[in-house]
């Protein structure tokens, strides 16, 4: 019968965390457990604890969605359903017996992946011999075959201070445990690349305070349920953790500009102000950057002299993390993210957009043209009419 094997554990790999120094690792690693721990309360996964072992997190539960749960955590390499087994050679055999009855069907082939960790009286190489000649003799009335090359099935061996049998690798989704590199704010509007951008960020272990910017007269409600839709399903990423939402009202902003009839480098404008805005909601919250989805050349606002100039006189770190992707590759990301489907909602465009916009704005006029404003005014009505949501 296939199937029907108990594996109990899943052991979880990490990657980069393991190079760092002791400390910083061990920070690390408590926040990758705790993470692990929320991922799977949250997914309703019942486990009975999770433990940090030499280089490797294990994770005791019997859900078969356990491993396919963990390795959607931040900072997981690679997760596998394992059974486990003492260190004695004959318990080892048995295991993998017992695993090669439950995968390996008629005439397939399979190969031993075995490797050991501290003193064992026997090498890799004879562990893979022994193991191998027990998993043949268990199923050798499926005429089955050893392939080291290109087997059907793989069957790993691990013997560390216990042993650990498994054949599944679920890919993890990488990057550094989420909350381990501070905390940025994220213009989230909803298109298809700024809750990539905020993700990116997020695998990279940063914390998000996502903002997003409500053109009022200009848009419609559509819009607005896109963007908080697009920041919910980025918090599925996030269990354990808070986010607090910033919704900063943007259409007085835009229409006291549009009034002046400079309306060709409303674009560029919106987007200042937004970083202005960003910039006194991060010093509040103590974050160390803000986060856009802009990707070079796609479209009018996001040409080089336009993201020089909407970048002028903003003394803090913007990360654009999409400037250097093409469109298809952060619509693959989004479809990963789950947020593509969010994202090609029908919602209104922009109708503060001019009918032609600036593409190689002038610094100079643009500052000629904010010297007009009360820009500091205008930032502060936007921060007094903020509304937040705790997620
Ligand atoms: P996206 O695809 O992310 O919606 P976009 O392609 O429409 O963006 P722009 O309008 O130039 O491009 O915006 C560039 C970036 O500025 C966005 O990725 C986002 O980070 C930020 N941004 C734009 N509009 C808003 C908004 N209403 N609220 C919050 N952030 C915004
Ligand atoms: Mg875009």
């Amino acid at each position: 019968m296939l199937g029907c094997m108990e594996y109990g554990h899943v052991m979880v790999r990490y990657g980069e965390i393991g190079i760092k120094s002791e400390q910083v690792r061990r920070k690390y690693e408590r926040l990758l457990v705790k993470n692990i721990e929320a991922m799977l309360s949250e997914n309703g996964v019942g486990f009975n604890g999770v433990s940090r072992e030499r280089g490797r997190i294990f994770v005791e539960s019997r859900d078969a969605r356990a491993a396919e749960v963990v390795s959607r955590v931040f900072g997981v390499v690679s997760a596998s359903p394992v059974a486990v087994t003492g260190t004695d050679i004959k318990e080892v055999c048995g295991m993998a017996a017992e695993m090669g009855r439950d995968i390996i069907g008629e005439g397939q082939s399979f190969a031993i992946r075995a490797r050991r960790a501290g003193e064992y009286p026997y090498t890799s190489q004879e562990i893979g011999r022994i193991c191998g000649d027990a998993v043949f003799e268990a199923v050798k009335d499926r005429n089955p075959r050893v392939d080291l090359k290109s087997p059907d099935h793989e069957i790993f061996v691990e013997v560390r201070d216990r042993s650990y049998v498994f054949s599944e690798v679920v890919k993890g989704v990488g990057g550094m445990p989420l909350g381990s590199q501070g905390r940025m704010v994220a213009l989230v509007s909803g298109g298809i690349d700024s809750p990539v951008a905020a993700w990116l960020m997020m695998r990279r272990g940063c914390n998000i305070i996502p903002v997003f910017f409500n053109n009022g007269e200009f848009s419609d409600k559509a819009y607005t349920e896109r963007a908080m839709d697009a920041i919910k399903k980025l918090k599925e990423w996030a269990p354990g953790h808070n986010f607090k939402v910033y919704e900063v009202p943007h259409g007085d902003t835009l229409r006291e500009f549009i009034g002046r009839g400079n309306v060709k480098y409303t674009c560029v404008f919106c987007k200042h102000m937004m970083y202005r805005t960003a910039v006194e909601i991060a010093k509040r919250e103590g974050a160390h950057g803000i986060i856009t989805g802009s990707s070079l050349g796609q479209v009018a606002s996001q040409t080089s002299d336009n993201l020089m100039i909407e970048h002028y006189m903003i003394d803090f770190p913007i990360y654009h993390p999409l400037i250097g992707f093409d469109k298809d590759e952060i619509v693959a990301l989004a479809r990963r993210i789950g947020t593509y489907d969010i994202s090609v909602r029908p919602a209104s465009c922009c109708r503060a957009v001019p009918a032609h916009p600036s593409i190689h704005g002038r610094l100079e006029e643009v500052k000629r043209i904010e010297g007009e404003f009360d820009v500091d005014g205008l930032v502060e009505k936007e921060l007094a009419g903020t509304a937040v949501t705790m997620l």
